[in-house]
């Protein structure tokens, strides 16, 4: 199927790695120019020259931290007009809410919630305007079951999903769409170090607690960030102007509902 996306431009944000790099190396293939973004610049320029390698499509870095203005600055300048913009940065620590002060809420909004709208807000005029855009905003499952330890990821991205939900039907008959992914457990560095820390407290090995954590779904295993690559190129694909507003959960099933 041709997904109707050679030549168009592409800005992903934490995509060095992960569920972003997937999401950059999926829209490559495609014919899509990317330009990432992470903090650390060695493992972001590995990454392009990865992507390049695989599709010889044209991939520009910038390094920075996205949830702060300047860092969304210097990727808005690389890639001011991008048709499809993948929103992602790192999740909020774990923890218990008692001891999570204003700073830390404040961070959490700052870079779940705020940054991507703050980027949204740049490009979508302009996405209106040439008539095409595709926004995917990364977020969680978390965002319909949320996590225990994760409060302050349930309440930022569930504020950044309500923006969403309003703001994605102002802008849809412009065939632009705003839509959410929600990633259930897939093998990520950011798994395997959440693996690896839990693993260290329950004195389990990691393979161990990786093996339970695949048993809970009802796929039976944890997802491929490929196949999270995959699901977001369709919802930024040119046959996906009638996908507007929605949370789309690759979790393997494990999410227990009749309807979503
Ligand atoms: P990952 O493997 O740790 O990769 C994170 C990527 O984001 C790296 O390239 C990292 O590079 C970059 N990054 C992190 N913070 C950044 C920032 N402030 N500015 C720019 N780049 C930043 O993580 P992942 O598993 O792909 O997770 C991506 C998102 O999905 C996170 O928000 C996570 O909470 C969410 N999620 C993941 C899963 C899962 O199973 N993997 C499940 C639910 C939700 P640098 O460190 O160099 O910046």
């Amino acid at each position: 199927m041709d997904m109707g996306l050679k030549g168009k431009t592409a800005l992903v944000c934490a995509a060095s790695k992960g569920l972003g790099k997937a999401c950059a190396m999926a829209l490559a293939q495609e014919g899509v120019s990317v330009t990432i973004t992470a903090r650390t610049l060695e493992t972001l320029e590995a990454t392009a020259a990865e992507i390049r390698a695989a599709t010889g499509v044209v991939v520009n870095v910038v390094a920075g931290d996205i949830t702060t203005e300047a860092g969304r600055a210097a990727a808005l300048s690389a890639c001011p007009n991008p048709d499809i913009l993948i929103n992602n940065a790192g999740g909020p620590p774990p923890g218990d809410f008692r001891n999570w002060e204003r700073e830390d809420w404040i961070k959490a909004v700052d870079a779940n919630m705020l940054t991507p709208i703050f980027l949204i807000k740049a490009v979508v005029d302009g996405m209106i305007g040439r008539g095409f855009g595709r926004i995917v905003n990364i977020t969680s499952g978390s965002v319909k079951s949320p996590i225990p330890t994760l409060g302050m990821s349930n309440g930022a991205r569930a504020g950044l999903t309500g923006f969403v939900a309003g703001l994605s039907r102002q802008v849809a008959s412009h065939n632009v769409t705003i839509n959410n992914l929600l990633p259930g457990p897939f093998l990520t560095d950011r798994l395997r170090s959440n693996a690896q820390a839990a693993a260290t407290a329950s004195g389990k090995s990691v393979d161990d607690l990786l093996a339970e954590r695949a048993k809970g779904s009802p796929a039976g295993r944890v997802g491929d960030p490929l196949e999270f690559g995959h699901a977001c190129v369709f919802l930024c694909s040119a046959h996906s102007g009638f996908i507007v507003g929605q949370n789309l959960l690759l979790d393997g099933g494990a999410f227990n509902a009749t309807m979503g």
